[in-house]
Formats: structure tokens, C-alpha cells, sequence
């Protein structure tokens, strides 16, 4: 089961992370802590691939459903030999969850072996997938990502470098993504033109890193070198990084996607050089300026609640409390109760603190709403433990419009806030009042940074399809 959509009902994306050692030492130890830092990011399934590019460059590659310390143990990792590393965690946002659609995808094709890591969905890859096929592709996995990887090897052999290949697939396909790839000697970060996905590059001594979150380039003990820019295709060979701006197919009005800032970045993480603690502080504040209310204490639901519900004190004047203990230790393996047993998934994840609540107005500070199921829960459990008010703030927008990028919103007939006005859910979570973060502070949270806030206002930074891709090849 996937841990943080038991208090959310979002999924998440995915992770991607690659390690390339100039010197030739082995990394698949590296991406392994890579990935352990980014296993936020997606929880059902996980995978490394490495290739040795001074030597036979075979591609030797381990993927299995699970968590990272599931799936890898020593002797796997020993086993994995090569420079060069391309790591994924997956939540299944296209495709469905089985064990081959697991990544990295591993490709052999006539210039060798190539392996990519994807975050991400392609808009277009429903058609792209029927052209290949009308060409003779068969592809083995229900994936987007395989699209991707069979135009990069066709665009190959066209031709000279591998770089060309990408920025000629790039221009085929449409969506968010965020990619790391392995040809044979070559390691290669790539962002989407709108930067919907994040991608940063990070260097410890020889060895250069790409990560989805620079959080993953701390784990591994590197120094964080910059963001890969949108629409940017960066190469590491043994000579270094090397990025060709007449590769780039940037557009003008980037688009990163504010729910990173909001909920799926690691706190500690800094994409496009912003702080997310600072962004989640800043919409708590613009929270308690919107929706201020008379309260004894503000509380955070775990864990990206927390930081906003701390901006939230900091504006207010309340103090800021913890109520809840979240027990961290809920893998994949959890048996979600059945509808028929007393204990709700909540429950076993959360529990409230009731020396800090009891007797209190409680201002509870989340990061989002979306079936309203999960809310209501955590109210009561609030109530039960004897708070007198439970006051809701929501450092999202009420979500009305299914994400076409790769982020699992699930469809309108089950988001509350598409059939029910603020008031209704209110009075359905039985919060005593409810406020949510205004669309137009958004940008409060991201400065000059342009962003994508389709799922909250419908205003998609590109054409979409009329049905969710993520259904498509299902
Ligand atoms: S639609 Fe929402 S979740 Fe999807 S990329 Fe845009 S802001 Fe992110």
C-alpha cells in the first residue's frame, strides 16, 4: 500500500536518479541511497540498472514490487557492477501496478543497450505507441515510458549522437517528464520544455548525480550543482557535464508543478532555487492572512501539513503544537483493514496526542482535501480526544480538474470539491469552519517562477487529451 496515500488519496509520482563515477568505480550503492531518499516519491515498485562504460558495457539491472530496502539487499547490490547507474521508485500513474512494468527500462537496440528512468506522463503517447506499432514495434511493457525509449532508438539510428536522438524524440512527445538515461557511455538528464518535473545534477569528487529531488543528492553525500533547466538535455561522459544549448527546446512560459511545492517534494528539498520549507511557511502564512480565526493551538497534519501549519503560528500569533504521532512504519506489505473491521487505515497511521488537544480550539492545517473521506476522520479523531474546535485550513486550492502530467488526481465524480461547495464539505468533514489556499497566492509560494495550477483551475499549460492517458493502455 502506498504510505502517504493513506492520509492524502493522492498518488504520487515517481523518482528517478543516476550516478555516473568518471573514474570508473562501481554506484550501484550510491543510486540504492539515492533512491532510498526519494522512496516518497512512489512506493510500489523499484529498480536499478548499471553498465560498465569502460569495460563490456552490458547492462546488468535488478526491479521488483516493493520498497527499495525490499527489493535490494547486499549481495544484489554487489552483484551490480558498473560505472554508470539509472535508478527508479515508482508510483504507477500509467500502466498499472506489475512487476514488468518496473523500472528502469532496459532497451537493446543496434548502438547497444540503453536504460531510462522516467517521471512523468506523455499526453500523446497513446498515438505515438499505435504509429510505432503500425511499424512493427512490439512492445513489452504497458508503460509510456516505453514509447519514449523505442523513439530514442529509432531517432538513433538517424543519428550521430545520442543527444540528437533525444532532442528529436522531445519534439515528438508531449506531457511532463523528467528522464535519466543510460547509452552506452553516456549518462543523460532530461526535462521536460514546460519543467512541469524537477531534475537537479549534484557531483561528490568524480562522480556527477541526477535526482529528481536534491534531497537524494544529499543523501549521497554530493554537493548539490544546479537544476537542469526546462527543456534541457544535459550529457556526463568521462570527460564531464556538458550541456549544448542548441539542445534545448525550452518554451517561453515554463510551468513546474506547484503541488511539488505543496505536497510531493521532500521538505528538505529545493527545486528551481526554491526552498520547499520556505514555499509551504509561505502558504501557511497567506492561510492564517485569508482565514484567521480565535484558536488556542495550530497543528499540522504529517507530514507536509506540518511546515505550513508552522507558517500558519508564525502569522497568527497561535502557538504551534504536534498532535499527531504517525507511525512511520507502514509499507507496502500493510493490510489495509476491511470495510467490516473497526480499524480505519487512519487510525493504524495516525494517532492523536490527546494531552495536547484536549479542551482546545484547534486551527489543523492539511495539505489537501480530496474525497474528504480521510479529512473527516481525522476530525473526528481530533474531537473524540476531546477538542473543543477544529478549525481547517488546506494549503491547496479545492481540486476540480484531473492531472494529465502524471500526478494520480483521481477523476471528478470522486474529487468532494467538484460536486460540493466549500460550506457542504464543511459541514460533511464536520470541521467548524474551512479555508482554502486562494489560486491567486499561489505564486506567493514560487516568486517568479512560472507554474502549473491546472488541477485547481483547469487552466492546462498545454493540449490535453479529452480522457485520462493514465487509463489508456490499460
Ligand atoms: S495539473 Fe496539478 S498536479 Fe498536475 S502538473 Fe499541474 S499542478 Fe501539478
Amino acid at each position: 500500500m502506498d504510505d502517504r496515500k493513506l492520509t492524502t488519496g493522492m498518488g504520487e509520482e515517481c523518482g528517478v536518479f543516476g550516478a555516473y563515477d568518471m573514474e570508473g568505480g562501481d554506484v550501484a550503492s550510491s543510486v540504492y541511497y539515492g533512491l532510498f531518499a526519494l522512496q516518497h516519491r512512489g512506493q510500489e515498485s523499484c529498480g536499478i540498472a548499471v553498465t560498465d562504460t569502460y569495460g563490456e558495457r552490458k547492462v546488468h539491472s535488478r526491479k521488483g514490487l516493493g520498497l527499495v530496502n525490499e527489493v535490494f539487499d547486499e549481495e544484489t547490490l554487489d552483484s551490480l557492477k558498473g560505472n554508470l547507474g539509472v535508478g527508479h521508485v515508482r508510483y504507477s500513474t500509467a500502466g498499472g501496478t506489475r512487476a514488468e512494468n518496473a523500472m528502469p527500462l532496459v532497451l537493446n537496440y543496434v548502438k547497444g543497450t540503453l536504460s531510462i528512468a522516467h517521471n512523468g506522463n506523455i499526453t500523446n503517447a497513446v498515438e505515438l505507441r499505435h504509429e510505432l506499432e503500425y511499424t512493427g514495434a512490439i512492445f513489452q511493457t504497458t508503460i509510456d515510458s516505453e514509447v519514449i525509449a523505442y523513439h530514442i532508438a529509432r531517432e538513433r539510428l538517424k543519428t550521430k549522437k545520442v543527444e540528437e536522438a533525444v532532442k528529436s524524440a522531445m519534439k515528438k512527445i508531449e506531457g511532463g517528464y523528467a528522464l535519466v538515461i543510460s547509452s552506452p557511455r553516456k549518462m543523460i538528464g532530461v526535462r521536460d520544455p514546460f519543467g512541469l518535473k524537477p531534475l537537479c545534477i549534484g557531483k561528490r569528487d568524480h562522480t556527477y548525480f541526477l535526482a529528481s529531488e536534491s534531497c537524494a543528492i544529499a543523501a549521497v553525500g554530493a554537493e548539490f550543482v544546479r537544476d537542469v533547466a526546462p527543456g534541457e538535455i544535459v550529457s556526463f561522459t568521462k570527460h564531464g557535464e556538458k550541456s549544448d544549448t542548441s539542445m534545448s527546446i525550452a518554451v517561453e512560459k515554463q510551468a513546474r508543478c506547484i503541488f511539488e511545492y505543496i505536497y510531493f517534494a521532500r521538505t528538505d528539498s529545493k527545486i528551481d532555487d526554491v526552498n520547499v520549507y520556505h514555499a509551504r511557511i509561505v502558504a501557511g502564512k497567506a492561510l492564517a492572512q485569508s482565514y484567521p480565526v480565535e484558536a488556542d493551538l495550530v497543528v499540522g497534519v504529517p507530514d507536509s501539513g506540518l511546515v505550513a501549519a508552522k507558517g500558519y503560528s508564525e502569522q497568527s500569533g497561535i502557538p504551534y503544537g504536534m498532535a499527531f504521532h504517525k507511525n512511520s512504519y507502514v509499507g507496502r506489505t500493510f493490510i489495509k483493514p476491511k470495510q467490516s473491521q473497526r480499524e480505519s487505515s487512519v487510525k493504524i497511521k495516525l494517532n492523536v496526542i490527546e494531552e495536547v488537544v484536549k479542551g482546545k480550539r484547534i486551527v489543523m492545517v492539511d495539505d489537501s482535501i480530496v474525497r474528504g473521506t480521510t479529512c473527516a476522520n481525522i476530525i473526528k479523531m481530533l474531537k473524540k480526544a476531546g477538542a473543543k474546535e477544529v478549525h481547517v485550513r488546506i494549503s491547496s486550492p479545492p481540486f476540480l480538474y484531473p492531472c494529465y502530467f502524471g500526478t494520480d488526481v483521481p477523476s471528478n465524480d470522486q474529487l468532494i470539491a467538484h460536486s460540493h461547495t466549500t460550506e457542504e464539505i464543511r459541514e460533511m468533514i464536520g470541521a467548524d469552519s474551512l479555508g482554502y489556499m486562494e489560486v491567486g497566492k499561489l505564486k506567493e509560494m514560487v516568486g517568479e517562477l512560472g507554474y502549473c495550477d491546472a488541477c485547481f483551475t483547469g487552466n492546462y499549460p498545454m493540449k490535453v487529451p479529452g480522457k485520462d492517458v493514465s487509463l489508456a493502455f490499460e
